[in-house]
C-alpha cells in the first residue's frame, strides 16, 4: 500500500497566488514521486482553481463537509458538491472541528457521507493530554468506536486513520517515534477487532509538529503510513522535502 501524506492548510494561505506556488511546488515534485500519494487539503475557496493541477499522485482533499447533499445550510459545502470539483479525500473529525462543537455521532454521520460519495475519510482521533494511567488508550479506541459504528467492512478501505494527539498539534515538538509505535500497534488492534483483516486495508498516519527533521523517524520508527501536516505544509521547501524523505522510506 503506497504511503500518504496530507497537508492540511486550514484557513491558509492569504491570497490565491501563494496557494497556487504552493500547490504549483508540490505538483512539479509528484514525477520524482515513486510510493507515496500526497493530499492537498485547501481552503474551499481554493479547490476549484486547484482541481486542474492534481494528478500524478497528487490529490484534493477538503478539511470538512456537510453530510447532506444540498438545503437551506448557510455558508455550509455539502460532500457531493466538492466531489464535482476532483476532491476525492476529506478530514474528517479534526481536533480544531470538534472544539468547535462536533459530536462523535455527527462525525460518524459525515464519514458516512463521505464512503457513500465514493471518496476517501481521513477519519482524526487523538486524546488532549496522557495520563500515566494510560487511559488515553481507551479515549482514543473509543473515538474510534464510535466514528466507525455501522461502517462495513467493504467500505474500510475508505478509511484512513489520522492519529493525532491534541497536545502535540501546533506544538514545539512531536511525539517520539516510540511512543507513537506503541499507539499504531494499538489502534491496528482496535482496527482487527472491529473488521479482522479487513482492518488492514486501513491506513494509519500521524499527525503533531511533524517537520523536515523527525518525518522520517515517526513513519520508520513510528509505524505508520504516512503523516498529516500542518504549519509545514504551507512552506513549500520544508513540505517538498518531507514528501521525498517519506517517499525514501
Ligand atoms: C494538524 O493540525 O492537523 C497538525 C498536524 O498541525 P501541525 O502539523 O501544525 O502540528
Amino acid at each position: 500500500m503506497k504511503k500518504l501524506i496530507v497537508g492540511n492548510w486550514k484557513m491558509n494561505p492569504q491570497s490565491w497566488d501563494e496557494a497556487r506556488d504552493l500547490a504549483g511546488s508540490v505538483k512539479r515534485t509528484m514525477s520524482r514521486v515513486k510510493k507515496t500519494q500526497v493530499v492537498l487539503c485547501p481552503p474551499f475557496v481554493y479547490i476549484s482553481p486547484l482541481s486542474g493541477k492534481v494528478g500524478g499522485g497528487l490529490f484534493l482533499g477538503a478539511q470538512d463537509a456537510n453530510p447532506l447533499a444540498l438545503g437551506s445550510y448557510t455558508g455550509e459545502v455539502s460532500y457531493s458538491q466538492l466531489y464535482q470539483f476532483g476532491v476525492s479525500f476529506v478530514i474528517v473529525g479534526h481536533s480544531e472541528r470538534r472544539k468547535m462543537g462536533e459530536t462523535d455521532e455527527l462525525i460518524n454521520k459525515k464519514i458516512k457521507s463521505v464512503i457513500s460519495g465514493g471518496m476517501k475519510a481521513i477519519v482524526c482521533v487523538g486524546e488532549s493530554t496522557r495520563d500515566h494511567n494510560g487511559e488515553y488508550f481507551g479515549f482514543v479506541k473509543n473515538q474510534i468506536i464510535l466514528a466507525l459504528k455501522d461502517i462495513s467492512k467493504k467500505s474500510i478501505d475508505q478509511i484512513i486513520l489520522a492519529y493525532e494527539p491534541i497536545w502535540a498539534i501546533g506544538a514545539s515538538a512531536s511525539m517520539s517515534p516510540r511512543d507513537l509505535h506503541e499507539m499504531s500497534i494499538f489502534i491496528r488492534k482496535v482496527l482487527r477487532d472491529l473488521y479482522g483483516v479487513f482492518a488492514d486495508d486501513v491506513r494509519i498516519l500521524y499527525g503533531g509538529s511533524a517537520d523536515r527533521v523527525n518525518a522520517d523517524s515517526l513513519v520508520k520508527d513510528g509505524n505508520v503510513s504516512g503523516l498529516l501536516i500542518g504549519r509545514e505544509s504551507l512552506k513549500s521547501k520544508d513540505f517538498v522535502e518531507i514528501i521525498k524523505l517519506v517517499d525514501a522510506i
